[in-house]
């Protein structure tokens, strides 16, 4: 009755969306899940993109609840098969980390190493040469210093950890929606009045290119794409975003010598990847490409392969209580409401 709805509904366009909807109300043949950070927690109030970092315990703690509820953790490179072969036996959960943070070099490597299990790591180019821009940082850390905001007719009071929780959420949502330059701008501004080092953010958080080379050489480690800027795609011109998608590609494959297979969308909602981006990742010749939309992967999925659904594994819900929740595919609705799932 699932398959059916979800086979009916084409899965294109906001079909692909409605789809979803269905998918999430049901565990499917396997479930890609989305890191970002991994590394001991730090002792702050106001962590506005907590949800973007676990701890290495936890890492550990969701590897042994894939190991208990019987996932099978395969590569990326598996997952085409897998789709539109026979259903496997076991479910099976694939690890993908994106941005190329030093940590998970540093923490998450040695964990997935011990236990055998393979992982993606998602390259942003400028991440890799010291040079991005982490504009959800530098709100974060322009928000920590600064005891009022003023932004485009806002003026939000940001003295206690609560009220620096909202002025970041309300200003976090208001740039989000707009143009991509006018949000870096923004951020940019706002963090040098309050006195960040912003060029200091984007040093040394990701592991460099040739760092990136030395752990590729270990088989468990697969290298994706993430493009060059880390830009939300589908706000900028359509040679603007092949250039980040086609680009990225062959400097990561320069770089490490290895043939990359597959991309993530920076960002990943459907503000930032739809249809064209869709296209043009399967034009530049990605195998898969994995979006931040929530939801399990389904037989009928082998047909969307560069529309790939993922499950963000959020550090606000760091228990393997909320872990078994989220694999058995039923509360990603309820999860994922509410904002920052979709975060980069
Ligand atoms: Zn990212």
């Amino acid at each position: 009755m699932l398959k059916r709805a979800i086979i009916s509904a084409g899965l294109y366009g906001s079909d692909l969306v409605r789809a979803h909807a269905w998918a999430r109300f049901a565990r499917g043949r396997g479930v890609i899940l989305t890191f970002h950070h991994v590394r001991p927690p730090a002792d702050e109030g106001f962590a506005p993109n907590r949800l973007l970092e676990i701890a290495p315990a936890f890492l550990e703690t969701v590897l042994d609840t894939l190991d208990a509820l019987g996932f099978d953790i395969v590569p990326l490179d598996a997952v085409p098969a897998l789709l539109a072969g026979p259903e496997p036996e076991r479910p099976f959960a694939v690890l993908t980390f994106d941005d190329g943070y030093r940590d998970n070099r540093d923490y998450a490597a040695p964990i997935l190493a011990a236990r055998g299990a393979p992982w993606t790591l998602f390259v942003t180019r400028d991440f890799a040469l010291g040079r991005g821009r982490f504009w959800w940082r530098e709100l974060e850390e322009a928000v920590r210093r600064s005891p009022r905001i003023r932004h485009d007719g806002l003026d939000l009071p940001a003295r206690t950890d609560a009220e620096k929780a909202r002025a970041f959420d309300t200003l976090y949502w208001r740039l989000r929606a707009g143009p991509e330059d006018a949000l870096r701008s923004a951020t940019h501004r706002l963090a040098e009045e309050a006195g960040v080092d912003v060029a200091a953010l984007a040093t040394g958080a990701c592991l460099a290119l040739d760092e990136i080379a030395a752990l590729a050489r270990d088989p468990l480690v697969t290298l994706g794409a993430h493009t060059l800027t880390h830009p939300m795609l589908a706000k900028h011109d359509v040679e603007t975003a092949r250039r980040e998608i086609v680009e990225s590609r062959a400097v990561l494959a320069d770089a490490t010598g290895r043939e990359i297979r597959h991309l993530a969308y920076p960002v990943g909602d459907p503000g930032s990847a739809g249809p064209r981006e869709f296209a043009l990742a399967r034009e530049a010749g990605f195998e898969t490409a994995v979006t931040t939309r929530p939801g399990h992967l389904f037989a009928e999925h082998a047909g969307h392969l560069h529309a790939l659904p993922r499950v963000s594994v959020n550090g606000l819900h760091q228990s393997a209580g909320a872990l078994r929740a989220l694999l058995s595919g039923l509360p990603l609705l309820a999860w994922n409401r509410g904002r920052r799932v979709v975060a980069p």
